[in-house]
């Protein structure tokens, strides 16, 4: 399943270990007992995936309403 979240930019995000540039790539999650792939600024030299504030405190909604969509 794959989930659109809007405003998650790597824009300006950087790996705190390698001080390298973000990219957005689809990472896989798991929520609410579902998964999702959703695509997250991730490090392209050691695969840390950077969970924004915003998706971890409120942006989880839009995931909410995907899944009672369905
Ligand atoms: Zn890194």
């Amino acid at each position: 399943m794959k989930a659109e979240l809007k405003d998650i930019s790597a824009q300006g995000w950087l790996c705190e270990t390698c001080k390298a540039p973000l990219e957005v790539l689809p990472a896989d999650i798991l929520y609410m007992g579902s998964s999702f792939t959703v695509d997250l600024p991730r490090c392209p030299k050691c695969g840390y995936t950077f969970i924004p504030p915003e998706l971890a405190e409120g942006k989880m909604r839009e995931v909410e309403q995907i899944l009672e969509d369905k």
